[in-house]
């Protein structure tokens, strides 16, 4: 279980907020941050005393490990606000989870799990303004940690920065995503860190996604490793089909990330009588139910987008296209019902806001 632990949450305000400068209708994603940021070091064996200051870049020694071994993990959460001004967290519980059992996978210590709590309600209260009402707009939360150790040794770091940082998000169009199936490179292997939100996992992806958008792809279907004979995630999303009228989505490993919009989906289709089954998915059954017109949608499902659906793929140098996506697709209704949730405008029978 995770640990508590008591150091008081030291706050230091922005003298002047540059929320007013910030035009909200043109922001490229990831490129805008809010006023203030939250930090806690590890050192000698202990988290020390968290700290929210003005966000500001920081000075980290050259030989830290997180620049030469990538000892690093992160999480991606969203904050949204209603149109009365109340700010929700969506299962946050669940990112704290995943981020101390990603921690853990890379032999870094796990965190408190009060001062998570702590931190990000405070800092998320205190950069409010900086979240716009409306369905798709949200504040995008960005926690990580990182190795600091001033030492270059390859073993695990004595010491950490946890921190997360908040940058505002906007609903904007991508238009289709058309997928390449993974035949040669793979996103990982079984016993290796697929199921954590490891930094390397991601570097190593932009390489074969290049060459999939040099093609003509915006992103790659992982298939598992050892055989590419399995459908495993799409990008940086957990992946669906739809063959007739059920949703088929590969069960969680140690090479895929447990994803909280996976599995609030299954739970939303459950809800909604939509059938949808958990099992190993081949490309060869994807590949019979779009010959014989069974194959309907297929959609990646994750916190940027909720969910994108995909217009065709290719395997095996064949392209295969998909039905056009309507507001009856499965991927419009489970999208739209997602979004209500989040944003306070349905009923939340699961318990999955956080205000
Ligand atoms: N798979 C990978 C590899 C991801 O990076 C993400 C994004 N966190 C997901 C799936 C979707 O997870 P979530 O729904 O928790 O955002």
């Amino acid at each position: 279980m995770s640990n508590t632990a008591n150091a008081k949450l030291q706050i230091e305000k922005v003298k002047e907020s540059r929320v007013s400068s910030i035009d909200f209708s043109d922001l490229a994603f990831g490129k805008t941050f809010t006023d203030h940021m939250f930090y806690c070091d590890y050192k000698n064996g202990a988290w020390q005393e968290p700290k929210i200051v003005p966000y500001q870049p920081m000075t980290i020694d050259p030989s830290a490990r997180v620049f030469h071994y990538g000892q690093a993990v992160f999480e991606g959460m969203k904050a949204y606000k209603d149109d009365n001004g109340k700010v929700f967290l969506f299962r946050p519980d669940q990112n704290f989870k995943r981020i101390n059992k990603s921690a853990a996978r890379l032999a870094i210590p796990e965190f408190p799990e009060n001062y998570f709590f702590e931190g990000l309600k405070t800092l998320v209260n205190m950069d409010k303004a900086w979240i716009q009402p409306g369905v798709g707009n949200s504040l995008y939360l960005r926690p990580f940690v990182i190795a600091i150790d001033s030492a270059i040794a390859a073993a695990p770091s004595e010491s950490y920065r946890f921190m997360i940082i908040c940058a505002p998000a906007k609903a904007y169009y991508k238009g289709t995503v058309r997928v390449l199936i993974a035949e040669k490179f793979s996103r990982s292997a079984s016993g290796g860190v697929g199921f954590a939100k490891a930094a390397g996992n991601y570097a190593a992806q932009f390489y074969p996604t290049k060459l999939a958008q040099d093609r003509g792809y915006q992103q790659v279907i992982w298939t598992d490793a050892d055989t590419h004979t399995y459908l495993e995630e799409a990008g940086t999303m957990n992946v669906f089909f739809r063959i007739n009228d059920t949703l088929i989505t590969a069960p969680i490993s140690d090479r895929i990330l447990d994803g909280v919009t996976r599995k609030s989906l299954i739970q939303l289709a459950a809800d909604n009588d939509i059938p949808c089954e958990v099992r190993p998915i081949k490309v060869s059954e994807i590949v019979e139910a779009s010959k014989d017109g069974s194959l309907k949608e297929i959609f990646g499902a994750g916190t940027a987008a909720v969910i994108s659906p995909i217009s065709a793929f290719e395997f095996q140098e064949q392209v295969y296209e998909l039905p056009e996506v309507n507001e009856h697709s499965y991927s419009s209704r489970l999208k739209s019902k997602m979004l209500n949730i989040q944003h306070n405008l349905a009923e939340d029978k699961n318990g999955w806001r956080m205000e």
